[in-house]
């Protein structure tokens, strides 16, 4: 028996170049070597002002981005979290056995509360709950994350512990699983790339969009004219290379920086074409998908019925342990 990984992603209205080379790729990854579930969490995406009507196209986009990159719904398990509200009633009772004051700690509920400072609902405050029922519903026995996602998931084995210990053995306490993940820079090379924060490519952008956004991105800020040598290793479009471009070319924009024999508009242009040929293939993909709509909901509606099975089952056993069934 192959153990079992949960792992999900918000259908936020793009999947970015971050999001994929810090995490997705590592899942595709691992579909070999573990049973995989993946999951479209669109009830972790509604604590934010949203238009519904653009929210259904988005759910349909993040599935079939997944698709498109390699989550092979023939090898691992592709669903929507609103289609099993087991994670609902789960989240429930969870809320039960968790003391406010363990939410209240967590950095992104700070950080949110500061992005969202008029519109702080207990959505922001009770995500890591939902997140744990995502997982646990499963009895998942490790977990893809990001090093941001660390805390979440040391909140949910502690929040399996207090269960198990009220209630009698239920959940697994699941595992870390760091992986390869890369914590990828937005284009004004501070933060983490973001969609909220507009500082992202897009996984399905075209030539021009990619062109666009890289020739004013942020690079050694140093390196103001182009017979100044550069240090490509403070600079964010040096860390794009080394995702995107050859072991020659990374070499190259290397030396050339260093030596100001290359400027950053031509080092730019060399990762432009380089993101346009990694990328290019999926965007041919996605059209496929998109002339294809009945073959996405099929795959979900099988995911749909594998963890409603699993979650079903789950739900059973726990509310016998807690006593609500007569
Ligand atoms: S040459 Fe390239 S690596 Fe060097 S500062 Fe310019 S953009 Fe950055």
């Amino acid at each position: 028996m192959r153990e079992r990984i949960f792992s999900g992603i918000q259908p936020s209205g793009v999947i970015h170049i971050g999001n994929y080379h810090g995490a997705i790729k590592n899942w595709v990854k691992l579909i070999d070597e573990y049973e995989c579930i993946f999951c479209v969490v669109d009830y972790h995406a509604i604590t934010v002002q949203y238009s519904t009507e653009e929210f259904r196209g988005r759910i349909l986009e993040a599935a079939k981005t997944l698709i498109v990159v390699g989550i092979d719904p023939e090898r691992c398990t592709l669903f929507v979290q609103s289609r099993v509200p087991e994670h609902t009633e789960l989240t429930w009772i969870f809320n039960a056995v968790t003391p406010v004051s363990d939410l209240k700690r967590m950095t992104q509920y700070k950080d949110k509360r500061q992005q969202s400072a008029d519109n702080i609902n207990t959505g922001l405050l009770t995500y890591p709950i939902l997140m744990a029922s995502d997982i646990l519903l499963y009895k998942t026995n490790a977990v893809p994350v990001g090093e941001d996602q660390v805390q979440h998931l040391e909140f949910t084995r502690e929040l399996a512990r207090r269960f198990n210990s009220r209630f009698g053995s239920t959940f697994p306490e699941p595992k870390t699983l760091l992986g390869e993940t890369v914590r990828i820079k937005g284009l004004d090379g501070n933060a983490k790339m973001s969609k909220s924060l507009n500082n992202y490519i897009a996984l399905m952008e075209g030539k021009d969009e990619i062109w666009n956004k890289l020739r004013v991105a942020v690079t050694d800020p140093a390196r103001k004219r182009k017979t100044d040598p550069g240090n490509p290793f403070i600079c964010n479009i040096f860390s794009l290379h080394k995702l995107f471009s050859s072991d020659d070319e990374i070499n190259t924009v290397e030396n050339g920086c260093k030596t100001a024999g290359i400027g950053c508009i031509e080092c730019k242009q060399i990762l432009s074409k380089n993101m346009n040929i990694a990328l290019s293939p999926f965007r041919e993909k996605k059209k496929e998908l998109d002339n294809n709509r009945d073959y996405v909901l099929d795959v979900l509606e099988e995911g749909r019925k594998f963890c409603s099975a699993i979650a079903s089952e789950t739900m059973k056993e726990v509310r016998e342990k807690i006593g609500v069934i007569y």
